[in-house]
């Protein structure tokens, strides 16, 4: 006996068996289209009878030269018969013929493979007896017309455009603006001109016998696996080549028969706001295509309930019956042939970020789901879609209806943008940045030297390349929107234009790319920003802090970042950088006097000066995180940040000995003089001061030491901010943190000087406050040595930025456009080490300084402050780590939130 090459709808229990169980493997088999339409008739919902050719048919037939298997002919007519029993129609027959639609659909939908065919089985003498049967001819000559042109431009690969201009003058000869209301005559007299363009292109007559039909629409589904643009665009999207494609051959049941009759497509719930109310496009009197192809104006859902009412109680029923099967929101295609409603087609359904996070707290509200499966079905990407703008989606539907969706690419960085067409880098810059203008920029790929475009641009897209190309990398590394991989784009550099199916855009015109979908529109598509405060979304992260075993914290500086921090949930303040607060301009020049002298008094004046600045600072953050830690870091940058560039000095001092030769007076002179001498006194500094690698080196704790009354002044700003709260009735919980230790004298150093400045303080306000001093551990050495560290530390927060710049031994600012773009693209490293936390050495690292340190210190609190707390992957590594917490930049909690409950879940599920 030969192979099972073809499972009829009411077989998926035998093709369960077949690939040993596993809905994956099914779906493999019979592809996602195929093994839906067959859980469908287990399930009870309508669907016509039919039986779907297995992807491993497409497979055997591809790889023999493009021959059917043994045994795949026979399979195929026997299951037609059994079609045939089931509907009482014959294929071919006269008087009651059987019509079908041949359907294309693999694992995985994928644009670029073969469309559907429909009416397959029609010929002039099934069509009379059709006409017999139904007496209705526009019915009879609209479907055959469309058999015709299907097959034609999808089987035999003639252009599309050229049959719908038939179309188009025939509802200008008719006088009419919709297809709907072409008479029988006119449809008869498309068909025939249908069939000469089909002759034109194919060079043969169009197939009359049924069974040619449906071998070669058959043959050609297969085909089209290995077309150009499915090639493609598996290639760009990693998707396997050897998968292969089903084929569903179903019983055709006709939206096309008069007014009770439709044709549409729904979601089972709004994919826009998550809403639970079915929501689509339908259209009366019409065959599939025309919704899914947009080309036609279609009717709302809404407007079904009242035009069939009892048609659409069905539909709710048996959506709500898919639902609560997949257990989840469906995508559907459904027809309706004379009030009677049958199901084509389900799978899971797309939404935005905000229809995600509604729908899953609903459905586990209806009982659908639990909360674990709630909290996991939400991504934390979608959570940071939260904070970005994305195209309103009305703007997205009116643009499919008027054709402006022009193409799908892979979408690897996301987001929406939209701008001016710009063709290299130098112009996109230039309009970007000296011109003010939003621009796209859009080339075959990117190479090193466009990175200053792809910076200016609002987003980037590209013909070629995939997940790891250069355009793909770059744009993820700086948050561009970006789509790569067009393949129906063609760049014409010559005539500064771009070609898209047809349409020609001049460099200049706007187009808009959705960089989360990887779509391409024509011009400038409206925008919104969805609201990270949204009442579901709130309610998601509630659930999600039940499971999470990580803290979450937030890095802010100031109070009004700390309030926010507060509102998204945040439990301490991970990270105060007090440096900012020297930055701030009535600060300044306090802290350049500080720097800039030798004497000792005049030191402690400036520092007296600055002392409340810091203190107010405090007071304020203490106020709003009552009774939560906050970790004040003590100053960390090099002193050169805080003074002029040697350049500008450099130069004003020219400008200054310029003016000083045409001085008028003696009093300009002498006022002049003195300004250069200040310049020269400063320039002085700043050379002293002049490191060649600042980053390793006067800095941190190696500042603190050199300059003992700075730590000696701050450590006094947040004990006296501490007792001041705590005589308001604020609990105070200062934690100072001593940045870029690597040896433990260094700790014990400062703890000597802190202790005495604490006590004192203490005793002064005559107030008993508890402060913790803790470290960053931001250097190997520190890790290394964590066990005599944490003698001295009482808490830990690994900085993670310096960590890994130390551990690489690569400096970040200059890495990060060149040559770590160039190691990613090569495949040396898989993901840029600043953005998602290494593993293996990084992590390694962190390791054994928890371990070290807890070995010492049971109860050491263990965090992270650099960027990757806010990184899903690098959170997920912190859960094992067993860290206490998770310290992000404010606007980042949520998506920590939720990624530290996924992670816990993934831990309690392995
Ligand atoms: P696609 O993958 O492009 O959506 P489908 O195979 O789903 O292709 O077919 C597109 C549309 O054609 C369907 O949504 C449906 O409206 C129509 N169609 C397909 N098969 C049938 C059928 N047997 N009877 C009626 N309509 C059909
Ligand atoms: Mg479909
Ligand atoms: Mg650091």
């Amino acid at each position: 006996m030969s192979k099972k090459w073809v499972y009829l709808f009411d077989e998926v229990e035998q093709a369960e068996k077949d690939v040993g169980g596993g809905w994956e493997n099914v779906r493999g088999l019979l592809g996602g289209k195929g093994a839906n339409l067959l859980e469908m008739v287990r399930i009870g919902v309508p669907v016509p009878p039919g039986f779907t050719v297995s992807t491993e048919a497409c497979n055997a037939y591809l790889d023999s030269g493009e021959t059917f298997p043994e045994g795949l002919k026979e399979q195929i007519l026997e299951a037609l018969k059994n079609v045939e029993e089931s509907t009482g129609k014959k294929f071919g027959d006269k008087k009651n013929p059987l019509l079908i639609s041949c359907r294309s659909g693999g694992k995985f939908s994928m644009p670029g493979m073969m469309d559907t065919v429909l009416n397959i089985g029609l010929n002039d003498e099934t069509a009379a007896g059709l006409l017999k049967l139904t007496g209705d001819e526009r019915f009879l000559y609209d479907s055959y017309r469309r058999l015709v042109q299907m097959f034609g431009s999808v089987v035999m690969g003639a252009p599309d455009d050229d049959f719908e201009e038939v179309i188009t003058k025939a509802r200008l000869k008719a006088g009419v603006e919709t297809d709907t209301q072409l008479t029988a005559d006119d449809w008869k007299d498309v068909t025939k001109k249908f069939k000469a363009i089909f002759r034109h292109y194919a060079k043969r007559d169009f197939p009359t016998d049924p069974y040619e039909q449906l071998n070669l629409a058959t043959e050609a589904v297969f085909k089209s696996w290995n077309g150009k643009r499915a090639v493609d665009y598996r290639n760009a999207a990693g998707i396997p080549h050897d998968l292969g494609t089903a084929v569903s051959i179903q019983t055709m049941v006709f939206g096309n028969m008069g007014n009770d009759s439709a044709t549409g497509v729904a979601l089972t719930r709004n994919g826009t706001n998550g809403e639970n109310r079915i929501e689509g496009d339908y259209l009366t009197n019409a065959q599939g295509e025309d919704v899914v192809a947009g080309i036609r104006l279609t009717d709302e859902i809404s407007k079904l309930k009242t035009e069939m009412p009892a048609a659409y109680k069905e539909f709710e029923q048996f959506s709500k019956m898919l639902e609560k099967h997949y257990r989840d929101m469906q995508d559907v295609e459904f027809t309706i042939e004379k009030g009677k409603f049958w199901m084509l087609q389900t799978r899971d359904g797309k939404r935005t970020a905000q229809a995600a996070v509604r729908i899953a707290i609903e459905m586990v509200e209806e009982g659908l789901i639990s909360r674990e499966e709630a909290v996991l079905r939400v991504s934390p990407e979608q959570v940071d879609l939260f904070l970005h703008p994305q195209f309103d989606q009305e703007a997205i539907k009116a643009a499919k209806a008027s054709g402006d969706m022009l193409a799908t690419g892979i979408n690897v960085s996301p987001g929406a943008a939209f701008g001016v067409i710009a063709l290299d880098a130098d112009l996109a810059e230039k309009w970007a940045n000296e011109e003010g203008k939003d621009v796209i920029m859009v080339r075959p790929e990117t190479k090193p030297d466009d990175v200053h475009g792809m910076l200016a641009s609002q987003g980037i897209l590209t013909c070629r390349g995939g997940r790891t190309s250069h355009a793909a990398l770059v744009a993820r590394q700086f948050g561009k929107p970006a789509v790569v991989g067009v393949s129906d784009l063609e760049i014409n550099m010559s005539e500064r234009e771009i070609r898209v199916k047809g349409r020609v855009f001049a460099e200049g015109e706007w187009v808009s790319i959705d960089g989360t979908e990887g779509i391409l529109y024509a011009g400038k598509l409206d925008t919104m920003v969805p609201d990270i405060k949204d009442p579901y979304l709130m309610e998601l992260l509630t659930w999600a802090d039940e499971f999470r075993r990580l803290g979450v914290w937030a890095n802010a500086d100031y109070p009004v970042d700390a309030e926010r921090a507060l509102e998204y949930g945040a439990e301490g303040i991970g990270l105060c950088r007090t440096e900012h607060m020297f930055f701030e301009t009535d600060r300044m020049p306090h802290v350049q006097q500080m720097i800039m002298t030798d004497s000792p008094t005049e030191r402690r004046e400036a520092l007296d000066a600055l002392l409340p600045f810091q203190r107010e600072d405090f007071i304020g953050l203490f106020r709003v995180m009552d009774k939560k830690s906050v970790i004040i870091r003590l100053i960390d940058p090099p002193l050169n940040e805080f003074l002029p560039l040697q350049v500008d000095l450099i130069q004003e001092l020219a400008d200054l000995k310029f003016r000083l030769r045409d001085a008028g007076t003696l009093e300009d002179t002498n006022r002049l003089l003195d300004q250069i001498e200040e310049k020269r006194q400063i320039l002085k500094r700043v050379e002293s001061l002049h490191e060649s690698n600042p980053m390793l080196g006067l800095r941190g704790v190696r500042l603190a030491i050199h300059i003992p009354e700075l730590t000696a002044m701050q450590v006094r700003a947040v004990i006296e901010a501490a007792c001041i709260v705590t005589k308001e009735g604020v609990e105070a919980h200062p934690e100072i943190m001593i940045p870029l230790t690597s040896h433990v004298n260094e700790l014990k150093s400062q703890r000597d000087v802190l202790e005495v400045v604490a006590k004192k303080v203490i005793e002064e306000q005559g107030i008993d406050v508890h402060y913790k001093l803790g470290t960053m551990i931001e250097l190997p050495r520190a890790a290394l040595i964590a066990d005599q560290i944490a003698e001295y530390a009482e808490f830990f927060s690994f900085g993670t930025n310096d960590l890994t710049q130390t551990v690489f031994g690569i400096s970040r600012d200059d890495a990060e456009s060149s040559f770590l773009i160039e190691y990613m693209e090569k495949g040396i490293l898989t993901e840029n080490p600043f953005a998602v936390l290494d593993r293996e050495g990084v992590g390694e690292l962190m390791r054994i300084g928890v371990q070290k340190g807890r070995s010492v210190r049971p109860d050491l609190e263990c965090g992270i402050c650099g960027e990757h707390a806010g990184n899903p992957e690098s959170i997920q590594i912190c859960h094992e780590l067993e860290l206490s917490y998770v310290s992000c930049a404010p606007f980042q909690i949520p998506l920590a939130r939720l990624a530290a409950a996924h992670a816990a879940l993934r831990d309690k599920n392995k």
